[in-house]
């Protein structure tokens, strides 16, 4: 299946996407992973990028067309793929469509998670992820088994440099302006499906497997 996965910050997108690939044995691409990983190496993308998500601003749209123009067009996406954190706005929505278009690849769906502000900042602010295998842990809802260390790889926990305060609200600013209005044009084609993301991961994926098998 070829999926967009939408939604806010810290709605789960992340862990719903891992569980998701596992299920169906789709690739899973993650900008923000990918451009977390360019920054941390120094790379030109990653020198471009910092700035822009350290403020909790988007990633300028030309680069992001780039970057996932490059994934997408490697073999392994054909087979089938979800896309976590983008598109992000109207003009990655037709940058994507070029892409597709281009692989002769079309979306299968788009899923939203949706959650109320409140328990996203509560999610956010609790997060803590393993910069080495990129396991996501919450203090409270999913505390590793050994405070501060990743259960997966062993590496330090850290938290995320744009999961401060201040950068969530310009975060879910960002995504109320811009990311949220792209939702509607999916609908309209009739490719959107709108799955609460309240409660645990748990529920949140039967849901989710419920509404694609629907
Ligand atoms: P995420 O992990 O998806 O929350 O992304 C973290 C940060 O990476 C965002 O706040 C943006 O600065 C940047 N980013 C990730 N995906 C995109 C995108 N599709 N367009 C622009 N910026 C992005």
């Amino acid at each position: 299946m070829k999926l967009v996965l939408m939604g806010p910050p810290g709605v789960g997108k992340g862990t719903q996407a891992a569980r998701l690939r596992e299920l169906l044995g789709s690739v899973h691409v993650s900008t923000g992973d990918i451009l977390r990983e360019a920054v941390q190496e120094g790379t030109p993308l990653g020198r471009k990028a910092r700035g822009y998500m350290d403020s909790g601003a988007l990633v300028p749209d030309a680069l992001m067309g780039e970057l996932i123009g490059e994934r997408l067009g490697r073999g392994d996406a054909g087979e089938g793929f979800i896309l976590d954190g983008f598109p992000r706005t109207v003009e990655q929505v037709a940058i994507l469509d070029r892409v597709l278009g281009r692989l002769n690849l079309a979306l299968d769906g788009v899923i939203l998670l949706t959650a109320p502000e409140s328990e996203i900042v509560r999610r956010l602010s609790g997060r803590r992820v393993c910069p080495s295998c990129s396991a996501v842990y919450h203090l409270e809802n999913r505390p590793p088994k050994s405070a501060g260390v990743c259960d997966a790889c062993g590496s330090a926990l850290a938290q995320r440099r744009d999961d401060t305060e201040e950068v969530i609200r310009e975060r879910l600013r960002v995504y109320r302006e811009q990311t949220l209005p792209i939702a509607e044009g999916y609908g309209s084609k009739g490719l959107l499906r709108e799955v609460p993301a309240d409660g645990d991961p748990d529920t949140v994926f039967a849901r989710l497997k419920a509404e694609l098998e629907g």
